[in-house]
């Protein structure tokens, strides 16, 4: 009785039940892998023998619970490539926060996931070991950076997984693959443990398959760490209390940027119908603005290359990484090295952010964008004066061909344009399946964005929570 799509829940009233033990909901999972992942590429590896300890506990939150993880966050003793060449055998010397407890709270891990390099794109095919496929049409792109997690999750190749988002990247790989995807506020959960892309704007969350379950598993990775002095030590909320469905009188923001050019009709379509649920059900909608909105990509676009060149400076062939064997001297180790490992994304980004960053150009760029980032966060605080919470689409689109735009950064940089300002505000936000639009005679899913004040998930997850509801009654 394994061949259903299982929820965090599902598993824990199993295993409670009797239905089947921990060891063997992780061999169902484990098999199904071996089986699937081949079409998919939603996972770069996989823990055979699952190294981790099987617990099974009922006192633990999450006891038995199979997950992913997205290969740019450390499980310690294991391989960590972050989507990359340059770190291919790279073993990771210790635990992220978020894995620590993770592990804490039970679950077992079946292994890592697929991204884009370095988490820079919106596709994985800037992957260093060729792209993930959509679940609901495998031409498509599952998304990214966060691709494989999604795809994972979307085809129930795991209960959960874990992704970041930078600019985006849990977000919208979970509207492509019609899964939910949680980016918490940034300082809510640790980023100790994460490899690096832009630390001003990363922030590690969870896709799921249901509101609940996202609810669940933040509840389990948030908190102040002594290892990010960004995280913030807040006391920590089980999620999950808040979710009764009922949000009668909240304030629903709806920015006039969100639905101009560029967004598909359809997606449009059923992006308002959404906000019509809403409304049915008792909420008030408020049209507001975001006036600084069209500037949020050529900000955004400044600050993370110039982030990027900075911490990515790390990976120079001595001290871990791929090292050149053709290298005469040490320029050339530093020099061969980045250049055989790093591939074509990751290389442009690290030429623009230096250049943003020089002499003579820092004031022109890099400071410049830093004040439009401080006007788009301003914007976002001067709507929270009058609503609880800002909705609109997710992307701008459903999931685009693979290939469509790989050849064109700009493209898929747009692909980006409403969950940027996010990062930049470093503000919570929740994308949810509301809808399919059908293409090619397959279904492929539209995702309906929540965004939230500073460390107010508790609001996003209940409208989320609501309004999943009433789109899919039980
Ligand atoms: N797609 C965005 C980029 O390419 C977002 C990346 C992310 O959130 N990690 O930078």
């Amino acid at each position: 009785m394994l061949n259903i799509s299982f929820t965090i829940e599902s598993v824990k009233e199993g295993l409670k039940k009797g239905d089947f033990s921990a060891e063997e909901i992780f061999k169902h999972y484990y098999k199904k892998i071996e089986k699937e992942n081949k079409e998919l590429n939603a996972y770069l590896s996989i823990f055979e023998n699952c190294k981790l300890k099987i617990e099974n506990s009922a006192a633990m939150p999450l006891s038995g619970v199979p997950c992913a993880v997205k290969d740019n966050i450390l499980i310690d003793g294991t391989i960590c490539t972050a989507g990359s060449k340059i770190l291919e055998n790279y073993v990771s010397a210790y635990d992220a926060t978020v894995i620590s407890k993770l592990k804490m709270s039970g679950v077992t891990f079946l292994g890592k996931t697929n991204m884009d390099e370095f988490a820079m794109g919106s596709s994985t095919e800037n992957s260093a070991f060729g792209p993930s496929k959509n679940p609901h049409d495998v031409s498509r792109v599952p998304g990214g950076s966060s691709g494989g997690s999604a795809a994972a999750v979307a085809a129930d190749l795991c209960v959960f997984a874990l992704g970041s988002d930078t600019g985006g990247s849990i977000r919208q790989p979970a509207s492509f693959c019609g899964v939910v995807g949680l980016k918490p506020t940034y300082g809510r959960v640790s980023r100790h443990g994460l490899i690096a892309l832009a630390s001003s704007l990363d922030q590690i969350g969870s896709f799921t398959k249901k509101v609940y379950d996202s609810a669940t598993v933040l509840s389990v990775i948030v908190g102040k760490d002594v290892f990010d002095s960004t995280t913030i030590d807040l006391n920590v909320p089980d999620f999950t209390k808040g979710l009764d469905g009922i949000i009668k009188g909240l304030k629903v923001g709806v920015p006039k940027e969100y639905f101009g050019k560029g967004l598909d009709p359809e997606v449009k379509i059923k992006v308002e119908s959404a906000i019509s649920k809403l409304k049915s059900l008792g909420a008030e909608i408020i049209d507001i603005s975001l006036p600084h909105s069209e500037y949020a990509l050529a900000a955004y676009y400044i600050i993370l290359p110039s982030e990027v060149s900075a911490n990515l400076a790390r990976l120079d062939g001595i001290r871990y990484g791929h090292s050149s064997t053709h290298a005469k001297d040490l320029f050339e180790v530093y020099a061969k090295s980045r250049g055989e490992g790093f591939g074509q994304e990751t290389k442009r980004r690290i030429m623009l952010g230096a250049f943003a960053l020089s002499s003579g150009y820092y004031d022109a760029y890099y400071l410049k964008a830093q004040k439009v980032r401080a006007l788009i966060k301003k914007d976002f605080d001067d709507a929270f004066l009058k609503v609880d919470v800002i909705v609109g689409p997710t992307a701008p689109t459903t999931a685009f061909k693979i290939g469509e735009k790989a050849e064109d950064p700009v493209s898929m940089y747009l692909s980006d344009i409403y969950t940027v300002p996010v990062n930049l505000a470093g503000l919570p936000a929740i994308s949810i399946p509301c809808g399919s639009v059908r293409i090619e005679n397959k279904d492929l899913p539209v995702g309906f964005q929540i965004i939230g004040k500073p460390f107010d998930e508790a609001t996003i997850l209940k409208t989320a929570y609501s309004l999943e509801q009433s789109l899919n009654p039980q």
